[in-house]
């Protein structure tokens, strides 16, 4: 295994990290942890959870998992995303419970999704109190998770309430990511990537996605987290678990270091060249006049093509990860601004046109 400082916490974290998001049965406690500690035994040693992971108990099978590990052996992490304060401080006094633990390595101050959010997260509290359970040891270090645009989250950052950040990181997004992943690479903060996979997007086209593999031999997924671990500015990437197989299998992208300037030279080519039809989120569409997220629409339609036409999974983007209204693309008034300006030439009319009437 390779550790990485997290920023400047004096903290190293495993390059491959723990996601508790995704335990095939949570209702078999001891299964569960038993993988947890499968993974501590291969040297993985940041674990991530938050209170409603996995119909609310991810933390009681970490908790569980912990109980035999020595504690300066793992770092957790867990979340809130309450702007409140006081609902933030009963969040944080209940997840110290659930994972039977005195202190949170890193907290999270979770899912910031606009400028608004965070000016929520101010203005009501939740920052203030999580600042201050901090100066009362029951947090050691404080960052935030975010989907924010990578211009907007370098500026939250830059108000130094953060050690560090969580955010989506992968082959698919990485151009509208990668302002914030190098603000924070700048500022010292540590960076712990999470969907590395695409949401399963990744490995289920093997075809499309080949182009990351630097061997012939190297499956998808070691390849799509080595994309991630061996960029200089991240500290490590989350990937949600379900099996020792999947353990064994992502760790064997921490055996082949690559030329990361040159892979991700090839890379990028290889997306503007023959990757063409796939929104990257860098957001040279945008102001629209209606304003409409167009670069939140057109991830979502990239879930749709990547996933041969399965509307469930973009109706699970708009709703639980962008938290928008599908039907707002219906407000588009066709003026055009967007395609002339995008640096991959889609037919953003026609897509938002598809995302509306479905
Ligand atoms: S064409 Fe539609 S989406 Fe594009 S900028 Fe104009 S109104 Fe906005
Ligand atoms: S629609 Fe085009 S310009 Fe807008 S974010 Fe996607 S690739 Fe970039």
């Amino acid at each position: 295994m390779i550790y990485r400082p997290f920023g400047q916490t004096g903290t190293e974290l495993s390059v491959i990290s723990f996601g508790g998001m995704r335990f095939p049965d949570p209702k078999d406690i001891d299964a569960s942890a038993e993988l947890v500690r499968y993974a501590w035994s291969r040297g993985i040693n940041y674990f991530d959870t938050a209170p409603l992971y996995c119909d609310k108990r991810s933390e009681t099978i970490f908790g569980h998992a912990f109980k035999d590990l020595p504690r300066d052996s793992f770092h957790v992490g867990t979340k809130c995303s309450s702007p409140s304060g006081s609902e933030l401080r009963r969040s944080l006094e209940q997840s110290l419970e659930l994972l039977q633990l005195d202190s949170i390595d890193l907290f999270y101050i979770w899912y910031l999704l606009d400028r608004d959010d965070w000016e929520k997260r101010l203005n009501h509290g939740a920052v203030a109190a999580a600042l201050k359970a901090k100066e009362e040891g029951l947090i050691k270090n404080l960052v935030c998770s975010s989907h924010m645009n990578g211009d907007d989250l370098a500026d939250v950052l830059a108000t130094g309430f953060f050690a560090g950040v969580l955010l989506g990181y992968n082959a698919i997004n990485f151009p509208y990511r990668q302002v914030a992943v190098e603000h924070a690479g700048k500022q010292g903060l540590g960076v712990i990537t999470m969907n590395p996979l695409g949401g399963g997007l990744i490995p289920r086209n093997p075809q499309r996605f080949s182009f990351l593999q630097n061997q012939q031999d190297e499956s998808i997924v070691s390849a799509a987290l080595r994309f991630n671990i061996f960029h200089p500015d991240i500290t490590s990437a989350l990937v949600g678990f379900t099996s020792t197989a999947e353990i064994d299998e992502a760790l064997t992208a921490v055996d082949t270091p690559p030329d990361y300037a040159a892979e991700r030279s090839r890379i990028e080519a290889h997306l503007h060249e023959s990757f063409d039809d796939l929104c990257t989120g860098c957001g040279y569409c945008l102001p629209c006049p209606v304003d409409i997220p167009i670069p939140k629409f057109l991830d979502s339609y990239n879930q749709l093509m990547l996933s041969q036409g399965d509307g469930k999974i973009v109706t699970e983007r708009f709703r639980l990860h962008w938290k928008i209204d599908r039907h707002l693309a219906a407000d588009c008034i066709r003026c055009g601004a967007c395609e002339e300006r995008c640096t991959q030439h889609l037919p953003i009319i026609q897509r938002l046109s598809e995302l509306a009437g479905d």
